[in-house]
């Protein structure tokens, strides 16, 4: 008796959630709320939970207690096609099949007009070995074709999700922060693809950590700590610590 669901605002609560794989118990009864229309960048230790958090959103997997809602309705309560067709994840990891790297970014979005696909793959464009790539339409990704860095796999996924218009953005931040050229396009990519939408982050950059709207701080798949960079800095708890020794490379884990 599924239902489709149709994302008016983009308010996400996790109400209670705890999640474990197998007896592992990852997440602990988390009670979040992620606002409609704004950035909130999740930051912990490595392995305290935050790619887990982020992936029961799409319903990678279900939560094993509590639950969670978008704009009020619970998830499991709504087809998962019209879920995750409103969510738009961007990570190195992304899966790429066979084929060139435009019809990559052209994914499923049937109604896209070859100006539209222009128009967004030119972040995935920014570096030129992409663009040579590209251009060659006979190109292929994947297991027959050039193996891709995580950074160019990203910037694809990005550009994916710019077509895809979504009300939802998952962002699993890329771990370089380089300053070249390219990597000011693939931030100006970014930051119009995070306009006005729900964003999750899981942020490695102290600027994108600083920007965001709201910041929720797991240790140990616990919720420790919640609000902007400048109210948990006050706080002198755990955020500053974490910022404080992570502060010289100017990169979270
Ligand atoms: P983070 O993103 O903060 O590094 P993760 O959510 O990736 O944390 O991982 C949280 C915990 O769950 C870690 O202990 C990790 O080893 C474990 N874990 C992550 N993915 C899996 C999986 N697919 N199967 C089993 N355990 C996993």
């Amino acid at each position: 008796h599924a239902k489709p669901l149709d994302i008016r605002h983009g308010d996400i609560h996790f109400h209670h959630v705890s999640f474990a794989y197998e007896d592992n118990l990852v997440l602990k009864e988390v009670d979040a709320h992620f606002h409609a229309g704004k950035t909130t960048a999740i930051v912990g230790p490595s392995g305290s939970g935050k790619t887990t958090l982020t992936q029961l959103i799409s319903r990678f997997y279900d939560p094993t207690d509590g639950h969670i809602t978008i704009d009020g309705t619970r998830i499991d309560e709504v087809t998962l096609s019209s879920l995750r067709s409103q969510i738009g994840v961007v990570s190195q990891d992304v899966v790429l099949f066979n084929g060139t790297i435009y019809d990559n970014i052209a994914y499923g979005q049937t109604q896209a007009s070859f100006d539209d696909i222009r128009q967004a793959a030119r972040v995935a464009y920014a570096d030129s070995f992409i663009e040579e790539l590209a251009d060659g339409y006979e190109a292929t990704v994947g297991e027959r074709g050039v193996k891709l860095s995580g950074g160019q796999k990203q910037r694809i996924s990005i550009a994916r999700a710019l077509l895809k218009d979504p009300s939802i953005i998952l962002l699993d931040e890329a771990t370089s922060a380089l300053d070249t050229e390219a990597e000011k396009t693939i931030q100006a990519g970014l930051a119009e693809l995070l306009q006005d939408r729900t964003t999750l982050v899981i942020a490695h950059r102290l600027s994108t950590i600083q920007n965001a709207d709201h910041i929720i701080v797991l240790d140990e798949g616990r919720m420790i700590e919640q609000g902007t960079h400048r109210e948990l800095l006050e706080k002198n708890g755990h955020y500053r610590r974490l910022y404080q020794s992570q502060f010289q490379q100017q990169v979270f884990s």
